[in-house]
């Protein structure tokens, strides 16, 4: 028997992305009324990030039953995706999924409470080709980097970083304000969550949240020492003390962000320590 989802995990899925599938090319509704006024139709399903049970897609044995069965490991997909992603886990990956799952739970948020647009999304004062800087960014460095608005479907801005390969996808709700100053200053996009760097899948993630504070790392996460072998994550990695940190990022060194966008620490009797990586 797999571990499966409970209703309330279930129903928290769902909520969270506001009852539309995850797939950020889907976005399909996934409840409504059926003919009993009593009753309600439901057309999604909460998919397993890694699967319920031996032998099924993403399968991960090192999650314990409650992780496997918890909120954390299920996105919220209608019908058609949740067969999709099941039956081509080549193609669709925890990564990606967890991408997906970020993005819409992050576009739910920036949208609660507020008037729906009629018919469009807000637009804003960008036009392809121009460039600008991005915030808030995990880790804060990348805040100076510049990006170039590459191309503008009204709902969605594709964004190109400067001198790097990096690409990341905005949705139009999720930008807060767009700044201009005029002359060859590139503006500044402020997104009402962030965007966040995964040193795990080398690539951006928009997640909901802010930082916490302007010289902030970010988000952690306490783990155990054995952790990062256990996952198989990339690249040469090495605990670093908190207070040598520094001075280590100085040498050439990154934090590493998780796939969820947080950093991880092990808490120690005197001091923590925190995992640096050779890859940015
Ligand atoms: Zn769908």
């Amino acid at each position: 028997m797999g571990d499966d989802f409970s209703e309330p995990v279930k129903r928290a899925l769902a909520s969270r992305v506001g009852n539309l599938c995850s797939n950020p090319e889907c976005r399909a509704l996934t409840s409504g009324p059926q003919e009993d006024p009593a009753k309600a139709l439901n057309i999604g399903v909460a998919a397993h990030l890694t699967a319920a049970s031996a032998g099924g897609p993403r399968y991960d044995p090192e999650l314990l039953p409650e992780e496997r069965s918890g909120p954390s490991n299920g996105i919220w997909l209608c019908q058609n995706h949740a067969k999709m992603v099941d039956n081509d886990p080549a193609r669709f990956t925890v990564e990606l999924l967890r991408e997906w799952k970020a993005t819409a739970e992050a576009e739910a948020k920036s949208r609660i409470g507020k008037t729906a647009p009629a018919g469009s999304a807000p637009s804003f004062d960008l036009k392809v080709g121009d460039r600008m800087r991005i915030e808030p960014i995990v880790p804060r460095c990348a805040e100076q980097a510049e990006w170039m608005l590459e191309s503008n479907s009204g709902s969605c801005y594709l964004f190109q970083k400067l001198g790097a390969s990096g690409r990341v996808e905005v949705p139009a709700s999720f930008i807060e304000k767009v700044h201009r100053f005029g002359g060859s200053t590139p503006a500044l996009v402020q997104l009402s969550g962030r965007l966040q760097w995964t040193s795990v899948g080398q690539r951006w993630l928009l997640l909901s949240e802010k930082p916490p504070a302007a010289d902030d790392l970010g988000f952690g996460r306490n783990v155990d020492f054995d952790h990062p072998s256990r996952m198989g994550y990339p690249g040469s990695l090495a605990w670093c003390r908190e207070d040598r940190l520094a001075q280590v990022l100085g040498q050439g060194r990154h934090i590493f962000y998780a796939e969820d966008g947080k950093y991880l620490r092990v808490a120690g009797p005197d001091i923590d320590q925190i995992l640096v990586s050779d890859r940015p």
